[in-house]
C-alpha cells in the first residue's frame, strides 16, 4: 500500500524534536500518524541542540532588556548578533519584546517556564516507557567568571528555588571535583564559582537521540516519508489537503512543527506567528571522553560545553534574523578564542566544521501550540526557542490535548493570540 492510499488521522510536518514527539503522542492516543519532512530526522536545529533538558528557565527577556540591546548587538564579544538584512522584518518580533520585557509578562513567563520544565522528564519518560534512550542524569553546571555574574546567579538561584528547582552556588573543592578539567574558567580575580542545577539531565549526541525517537514511532506502526510539503488547503468537510512535492495526502489533522519556518505554511491559512530564527551554532572540540561529565554553561560567553561521544562539543549564541538568513559561522569560532583564553588547550577537533541551527524564537520565549484560528483541523506547536528538547514531550501532550480533546489547560496561555491581547493581559495577570 502506498503512503498516499493510507487512511490517516493525521500528518505532523517537521521531523525534528517536537514533530517526532507530537507523533508519538498522538500515535499513543490512537491516531493513524504519518510524520513528513523534508530532509531527514532532526536536520534543522535539532542536530545543533547542545543536548541538556533543563528543570526550569527563565525567558530571554530576563537577561536582554531594551537599553541593553544595542550593546548586545554591536559588541564584538557579545554571546548575540544581528543578521543586519533582516532588520526591516524584524521591526514588528523586536515591538513585541519591547512589550515581554515588562516585569508582570518576564515574573509570567519565568512561573510558565518553570512549571513547564518540570514536568520534562516524566512526560518523556511517560511517551516512551522502557523506549526512552539512554539520558545522564548528573545536572548542569553554570560557571560565574565575576563577582557581577555571582551576584546576578544568586539573585535568579533564588527564583528558582522559590520555583521548587534544586539549586546551589558552588565553588573551590566542589567544583574542582565535580568538573576539573574546567574549574579554572570560574577562577578569575574576583573569583567567582558556579551554579549548580542537580535536576537538569543531558543526551551526549541529540540527533542520534531524537533519530532514536523517530525509529520507536515507526517501530510503533508511524509511517515516516521525506517529502517537501508545499501547501495546505482546508478541503471542507474537516478534511485538509497537503500538497507536496511527490503527491497529496488528505488527512483528518495537520500538525505543523516546522520550526523556525513555521509561517511559511501558516500563509496558506493567512496566520502568522511572531517567530523570528534565532541561530545557534555547534562544534566537536578535540577533546577525549570524559573531559566533563555534564553540560557546563558559560553564561557570559553564551556558550555551553557538553560531553559528546568522541569529547564533547561547544553550542550556543543568539544570531538574530529572518528564517533562512545567512548562518555566520565564525562567530562560534570567536567564542572559542575568548573560551580559550581561559582554557588554552581548547580548540575545534580537526575535520569537523561548525553547524548552525534556527531556534524558533518567540517574543516571550513560549512557544505557541494552537489550533490555527478559522481552521479547525490545522494545528501548530512551534517557538520552543531555547528549550526544544527540553519541553518536546510536554508540548506534544498539550498538542495532543488539543487535537484529541478539543481544549488544553494551556490553551490560552500558548495560543498567538496573547500576542494580539498582551497590552491587556498584563492587568489580568497581575490580577491573578
Ligand atoms: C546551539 C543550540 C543549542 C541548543 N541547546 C538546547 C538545549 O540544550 N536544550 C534544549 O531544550 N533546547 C536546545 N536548543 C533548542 C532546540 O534545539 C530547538 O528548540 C528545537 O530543535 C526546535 O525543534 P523543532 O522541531 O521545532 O525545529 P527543527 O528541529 O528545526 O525541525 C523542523 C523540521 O521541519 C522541517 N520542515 C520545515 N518546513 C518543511 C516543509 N515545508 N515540509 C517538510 N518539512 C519541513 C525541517 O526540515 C525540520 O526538520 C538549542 C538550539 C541551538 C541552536
Amino acid at each position: 500500500m502506498t503512503a498516499w492510499s493510507l487512511k490517516l488521522d493525521a500528518i505532523v510536518v517537521g521531523a525534528g524534536v517536537i514533530g517526532i514527539t507530537a507523533a508519538l503522542e498522538l500515535q499513543q492516543r490512537g491516531l493513524k500518524v504519518m510524520l513528513l519532512d523534508q530532509q531527514s530526522v532532526a536536520q534543522g536545529c535539532s542536530f545543533v541542540s547542545a543536548g541538556v533538558i533543563y528543570p526550569g528557565a527563565f525567558p530571554s527577556s530576563t537577561y536582554y532588556r531594551i537599553p541593553e540591546l544595542p550593546a548586545a548587538f554591536f559588541k564584538a564579544s557579545s554571546s548575540a548578533a544581528l543578521d543586519w538584512r533582516s532588520a526591516p522584518g524584524l521591526l514588528s518580533w523586536c515591538v513585541q519584546y519591547a512589550r515581554a520585557t515588562r516585569s508582570d509578562m518576564v515574573w509570567h513567563g519565568t512561573d510558565l517556564l518553570h512549571e513547564l520544565c518540570r514536568d520534562s522528564l516524566r512526560s518523556l519518560e511517560l511517551l516512551l516507557g522502557s523506549d526512552l534512550p539512554p539520558l545522564s542524569r548528573c545536572g548542569h553546571l553554570a560557571v560565574h567568571r565575576s563577582s557581577c555574574e555571582v551576584d546576578r546567579a544568586t539573585c535568579l538561584n533564588s527564583i528558582r528555588t522559590s520555583l521548587g528547582a534544586a539549586v546551589r552556588i558552588v565553588s573551590g573543592g566542589e567544583l574542582a571535583a565535580l568538573e576539573p578539567a574546567i574549574c579554572r574558567l570560574a577562577l578569575g580575580p574576583s573569583a567567582a564559582g558556579a551554579t549548580f542545577l542537580a535536576g537538569a539531565a543531558h543526551v551526549t549526541d541529540t540527533a542520534a537521540f531524537v533519530a532514536s525517537l523517530a525509529d520507536v514511532f515507526v517501530q510503533r506502526g508511524g509511517l515516516l516519508c521525506f517529502d517537501r510539503v508545499q501547501g495546505l488547503n482546508s478541503a471542507g468537510c474537516g478534511k485538509v489537503a497537503v500538497k507536496c512535492a511527490r503527491g497529496d495526502y488528505s488527512p483528518g489533522t495537520v500538525v505543523l512543527a516546522t520550526g523556525a519556518h513555521s509561517n511559511r505554511l501558516l500563509a496558506d491559512c493567512d496566520h502568522r506567528i511572531p517567530l523570528v530564527a534565532e541561530t545557534g551554532y555547534h562544534i566537536e572540540l578535540d577533546v577525549e571522553p570524559g573531559f566533563i561529565s555534564r553540560p557546563v554553561s558559560l553564561s557570559g560567553l553564551g556558550v555551553v560545553l557538553t560531553p559528546s561521544e568522541r569529547g564533547a562539543r561547544i553550542s550556543g549564541l543568539s544570531h538574530f534574523g529572518m528564517p533562512g538568513f545567512r548562518a555566520r559561522p565564525d562567530l562560534l569560532l570567536s567564542a572559542l578564542d575568548r573560551v580559550r583564553k581561559s582554557l588554552p588547550g581548547l580548540r575545534a577537533r580537526p575535520g569537523f566544521e561548525v553547524r548552525s541551527g534556527e531556534r524558533p524564537s518567540t517574543p516571550d520565549s513560549l512557544p505557541v501550540i494552537e489550533r490555527v484560528p478559522g481552521h479547525g483541523s490545522i494545528f501548530v506547536s512551534t517557538g520552543h526557542g531555547h528549550l526544544g528538547l527540553t519541553l518536546a514531550a510536554v508540548s506534544a501532550g498539550i498538542l495532543a490535548d488539543l487535537v484529541t480533546n478539543g481544549s488544553s489547560s494551556y490553551e490560552s496561555e500558548l495560543s498567538s493570540q496573547r500576542f494580539s491581547r498582551s497590552t491587556n493581559s498584563a492587568a489580568v495577570l497581575r490580577a491573578a
